[in-house]
Parts: C-alpha cells; structure tokens; sequence
C-alpha cells in the first residue's frame, strides 16, 4: 500500500506516525511518502517564537529532526504539490515530477489570510509559516527594525508582538476590534491588554487598517480613519485560511477548507483530509468550521491514521480551545465567550469568567489562575446542567463529583 501525504505539520505527521504505530497489527506494511512544501525537518509553528528567543531547537523540532528517518517515511521537502489526480491516484509537483498513490492524505494546513489590499508588497511580513517567520527575523537579527507594527491582534499577531518586543524592536500592534477577539471576551482581553503595555507595546484596539500602502514596497499602513502609520517593518497577522488552492479541478469538495466527514474521509474514495486544511464539525454546535488549532489537528491526524487501517475512528468533532503562557499571565479559553448566563469574578489580575446556557457550560475564561479548567470542560462537553451550584462553580476548587458521579460523566 503507498501512502502519500501532503504536508508535515502536525496533522501530517501524526497520521504517518499512527500508521506506523498501528500497521503491524494489521500486518501491512505500508510504504509512507510526505511531502513539503517546505525545506525543514517537520516543525512545531506554536515553537517558533521561543526557538527564536533562545535558540532551542527540542520543542521547534517536536518529534526530532530525524522524525521521518524512525519512521521510515521518504520525506520530499522544499517541492509544493500543485496539483491533485483522483482518477488517475496522482499527485503532480511543481518541479514537474508525478507521485503515485493507493491513499492519499490532504494535510497542508493553512496560511495567511489577509482581506487587506497590500499585503503581498515586498516588506509586509507574517508569521504562518517558518520560512516567512525566519524573513522577519533575519532582518530583526541584523538590526534592521527598530520599530515594528502588526496588523491584527489574533493570538499570531499577540505572539509575534511579545517575540518582537523581547528581542529589541519598538512595536506596535493595530486591531479593528479586541485583541484576541476570536477567543477572548473584551474583560478578558483588557488583562491581555495590561500585559502587553507593560511590556512596551503599543496596543490600538478599535482601530481598523484599509491597507498597506506603497507602489513596488510598502511604505505604510493607511487606516480606515486616513491615519498612517509608518515602521521599519510590517507584519500581517490578520488571520489564517487553508491551503486548498492546488485542489481546484481535482473534483474534491472544498468549502472554505476541505470538507470531511466524521471518519475525515473527503466526498473522493481513498482521499481524507486532517488539520488547518480540513473543514470539520464543531464539537458541541455542530457547526461546520475550521478550527484551526493544534489540539484538533493532532487529534485529526491520528484519526486518519486509524480509519486508514480500519481500526475505529469516529472523530469527536472539533474544539474552540487556546491555553497562552507566553504572556506574563496564564490563560485558558474554551468554548464559546458569550452565554445567555455570564458567572463572572474578578480579583485584580485574576478573572474567571464561565458561559452557560439554560444551566450548562457553553464556554469560560481563566486568566491568572486557570485551576478549574480540566473540570469545566468535562462538564461542558458532558452538557451537565450545573445551573444550581450558581457561584459555587467559580471556586476553582469545585469537584466534579459534587454534580455528577464518574461512572456517568465517563461512560
Ligand atoms: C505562530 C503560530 C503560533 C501558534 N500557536 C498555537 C498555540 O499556541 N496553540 C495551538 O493550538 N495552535 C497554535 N498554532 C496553530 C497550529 O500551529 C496549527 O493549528 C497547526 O500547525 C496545524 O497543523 P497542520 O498540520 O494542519 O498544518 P501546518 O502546521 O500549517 O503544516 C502544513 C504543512 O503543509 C505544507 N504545505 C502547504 N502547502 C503545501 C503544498 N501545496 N504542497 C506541499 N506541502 C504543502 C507545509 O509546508 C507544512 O509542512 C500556531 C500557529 C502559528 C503559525
């Protein structure tokens, strides 16, 4: 059986380890190709800003940087697949070479979405992939950029704001709206808000930039109000959409990622699809999304690998979930950030905030103190109706006992 996967993210390489984990038990041995677009050994994205900080290369390189090697996967590195044969089980290359295949597996993330004219101007940096983090750093490195400014507040855009702060630079960060705001309620997000102050950084909330400006190279960031705002270098983190474009033609579902059911498989036989690229359902609405996180791309991956070699594999569905200890204060953001019903305490720089709707957890928010977390989301996804215990849930001491007895809440 040839097994070829496109991408060595997260997703990619855990379905490959998967499959060698589980494939003696059904006594095959598959042959596994992965494919990069990339030239590096298989890397962890949430590692980047720490790598650059301290030079470690342990949590950058997770599974090792010979991952492939034990694993006895023929990486391809540096070669983007442009495009997808079904009928013919065919992958084309952009050097021109074809690969075969039995089982494919799409998994080729998602990188930089920016609804903002200018944002290809050379100058204008991001951060979603190593090569383009390792631009701006570069130029950082080489005392380039005394002042910086990042479009968009997303916990990229947070991350690269605090990267770039520790390692010299004057930054300053604009958002149309809070800072994090697919994740944190605007309380939470003014303890964020604090943080980043302290730090140095400039923080414009409710602010909106119209585009990068300049003819050949950027020159500045116009925004909606006629400001413009001028650095030594521009950063575009204003949100991520998956890597799908090679697919066109290929007869694949596409919606805004790769559409997938509750095994991953895709609409196209032998063809499944895991990670930031694949449009899955939302654990507790249902909802049709891409949840474009680390936790479900794993969680993703391993299910392909499964389902692959025909062992049980029906995927949960995807989680909202985005724990941040980077910042000088731990949080923890799960499901929805609004409820019907808001239990809310705050004590200085510790907030705990829990969402519910008709008497269950639908989402909460734990800045400074996140003990309670493991609780919450097990009754969020259990849909235990906590309704009586009122205030007493804000404890963090609360017990999952005292509304529910193991047996029920794990069977
Ligand atoms: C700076 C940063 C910080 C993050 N922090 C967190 C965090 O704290 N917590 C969290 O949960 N998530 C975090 N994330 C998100 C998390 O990293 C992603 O959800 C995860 O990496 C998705 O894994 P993936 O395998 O689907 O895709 P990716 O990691 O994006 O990997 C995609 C792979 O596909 C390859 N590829 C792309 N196009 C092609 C092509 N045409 N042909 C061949 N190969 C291709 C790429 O080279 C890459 O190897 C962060 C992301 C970034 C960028």
């Amino acid at each position: 059986m040839r097994i070829l996967i496109l991408g060595a993210g997260p997703a990619g390489l855990t379905a490959a380890r998967t499959l060698r984990d589980l494939a003696p038990s059904r006594s095959v041995d598959p042959a596994i190709t992965m494919v990069s677009a990339e030239s590096f050994p298989p890397y962890s994205p949430p590692a980047m800003a720490d790598h650059f900080l301290t030079g470690r290369e342990e949590t950058l390189y997770w599974q090792g940087k010979n991952v492939c090697e034990r694993l006895r996967v023929d990486y391809r590195p540096g070669v983007p697949v442009e495009a997808v044969y079904p009928d013919q089980r065919q992958v084309l290359l952009q050097d021109a070479r074809y690969l075969d295949y039995d089982k494919l597996i799409i998994a080729t993330g998602s990188r930089l979405h920016a609804p903002l004219e200018g944002y290809n101007l050379p100058g204008v940096y991001n951060f979603k992939s190593l090569a383009a983090a390792l631009e701006l750093i570069d130029h950082v490195k080489h005392g380039d950029v005394k002042d910086a400014l990042i479009v968009g507040a997303g916990f990229i855009g947070v991350e690269v704001a605090v990267l770039l702060r520790a390692l010299g630079c004057a930054v300053t960060i604009v958002e149309k709206q809070w800072l994090m705001p697919n994740i944190l309620d605007e309380e939470t997000a003014e303890l964020v808000h604090h943080d980043l102050e302290r730090r140095g950084i400039v923080v414009r909330q409710h602010t909106e930039a119209l585009r990068f400006s300049g003819r050949s190279r950027v020159k500045g960031v116009k925004l909606v109000n006629g400001d413009v705002l001028l650095a030594d270098a521009y950063v575009a983190a204003t949100g991520v959409k998956p890597n799908v474009d090679f697919l066109d033609g290929s007869g694949l579902d596409v919606g805004w990622g790769v559409r997938v059911d509750n095994r991953m498989r895709t609409n196209l036989a032998d063809i499944w699809a895991a990670g930031d690229v694949a449009e899955t359902f939302d654990r507790m609405s249902g909802e049709r999304y891409v949840h474009a996180i680390w936790p479900n791309a794993t969680t993703q991956g391993e299910v392909v690998g499964r389902d692959m070699l025909g062992f049980s594999s029906d995927y949960e569905g995807a989680e909202k979930m985005n724990s941040m200890k980077h910042l000088g204060l731990p949080i923890m953001a799960v499901g929805e950030s609004k409820g019907r019903d808001t239990l809310r305490r705050r004590d200085g720089d510790t907030l705990r905030k829990i969402f519910l709707d008709d008497g269950r957890i639908v989402g909460f928010r734990l800045a400074g103190d996140i003990r309670g977390a493991g609780t919450y989301r097990a009754l969020m996804l259990k849909g235990t109706d906590v309704g009586r215990f009122g205030e007493e849930l804000l404890d963090p001491r609360f017990r999952i006992s005292r509304c529910v007895s193991p047996d029920v809440l794990y069977h």
